[in-house]
């Protein structure tokens, strides 16, 4: 039996790409090697085109049935018609119908062939997952919302860090004003208050009630498969309590002695580690700052940054060589590890990925000069 805390991370794996060339492959219409449009087999379309696969986040959307989701959604949408979310109690048979499909298809043991109290151990750890990231989805909406509303935080967002609104909406960065974020939680989205405590987004105070952990913080979420995995907030400068606090902040974590209320699922990703799925993947930019990868991954770099984990050189090269299918052809890395603001990127990086681009008829990324993050990796490999 596979580890079970790794069980759905396994199945996720598989490459919606390489699930839509085997399922539904005559429906193909574009095929661009990483993306996919896809003549949905659930609706009747027009332009043949409605359904997109995103091999970079290993996600599908149908514009036509306006349903989208990660792997396991995309079988269970193809074969079942149906797609499993927010699910309370347990999982459908359609759900599990969907998984052991794609268990067959990676060679992994299905579920189904375990006894039920192992299978159910799995599901109920998936479903408290799901659950967790629900909240964490929610919360970076109402960021994200009040980020938009906001010119003063957007302003010093481009003018510190050259992040325009574009690059906001594209990435659904956040900003934590003074909105009573736990009450919205729990009365506009109906979570139950033990499951947003679990997010690690606020503090049970000794007074037995909520404080929000990010005050006045630029909030930048974390994505996998299409869902909210994780957050970072970053003070902003007007903030009243900036001589005080620390300038980036983490989420809490599962602590038995101070935090025992917040999810044992919540754990520190590496941002952008969707990347490394990409069987295609040649070079990956490191970078320590969240910042830095943004502007890196907008310029139309792969790029991952382990700003919130211990990132050693062992796990390094485990994160850029050893995550199957991942074989990439060259890895710069700056001098010594995480004390560079950027480990990893080269001049030669920009030109592979913009012949790889060529190749494949693909418009090369839109430059917008070197950008800041490019500047400093220059100066690390200088110096
Ligand atoms: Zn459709």
């Amino acid at each position: 039996m596979p580890d079970h805390k790794d069980y759905y991370a396994k199945i996720r794996a598989a490459s919606i790409v390489d699930v839509a060339r085997r399922l539904i492959p005559e429906r193909i219409t574009v095929d661009k090697g990483s993306t996919l449009n896809v003549d949905c087999p659930r609706h009747d379309s027009v332009s043949k085109t409605s359904m997109t696969i995103d091999g970079a986040r290993n996600v599908f959307f149908c514009h036509g049935c306006t349903t989208g989701g990660d792997v396991i959604h995309f079988v269970e949408f193809v074969t079942e018609g149906s797609v499993t979310k927010d699910v309370r109690d347990r999982m459908p048979e359609s759900h599990r119908r969907a998984r052991d499909w794609l268990a067959n298809f990676l060679s992994l043991p299905t579920l189904a062939s375990q006894s039920p109290e192992e299978a159910e151990k799995v599901e109920r750890g998936q479903i408290e997952k799901e659950r967790l990231y629900a909240v964490l989805g929610a919360a970076a909406e109402m960021y994200h919302a009040s980020l938009l509303e906001s010119p003063r935080a957007l302003a010093w967002l481009e003018e510190k860090y050259g992040i325009t609104e574009e690059i906001v909406r594209h990435f659904g960065i956040g900003y934590s004003g003074s909105a009573d974020m736990f009450s919205r939680l729990v009365n506009e989205h109906s979570f139950k208050t033990k499951h947003v405590l679990e997010s690690g987004l606020f503090i049970w105070g000794n007074d037995e009630r909520p404080h929000a952990l990010f005050r006045e913080r630029i909030v930048f979420p974390y994505h996998s498969s299409g869902r909210v995995v994780y957050m970072i907030g970053r003070l902003v400068p007007w903030a009243d309590h900036v001589r005080s606090a620390p300038k980036y902040m983490k989420l809490l974590k599962n602590d038995p002695m101070r935090h025992r209320y917040v999810s044992p699922h919540l754990a520190n990703p590496i941002w952008g580690a969707d990347v490394l799925r990409r069987r295609d993947l040649r070079e990956v930019v490191i970078t320590e700052g969240i910042t830095d990868a943004l502007l890196t991954s907008w310029q139309g770099f792969d790029c991952i940054s382990p700003v919130t984990v211990g990132f050693k050189k062992r796990r390094r090269a485990r994160a850029v060589y050893g995550a199957a299918p991942c074989r990439p052809r060259r890895h710069r890395a700056g001098r010594g590890d995480l004390g560079d603001r950027v480990a990893g990127i080269g001049r030669d990086v920009p030109r592979a990925q913009r012949r790889r681009d060529r190749s494949r008829g693909r418009r090369a990324p839109a430059r917008r000069g070197p950008g800041r993050c490019a500047q400093r990796a220059t100066r690390v490999r200088r110096r």
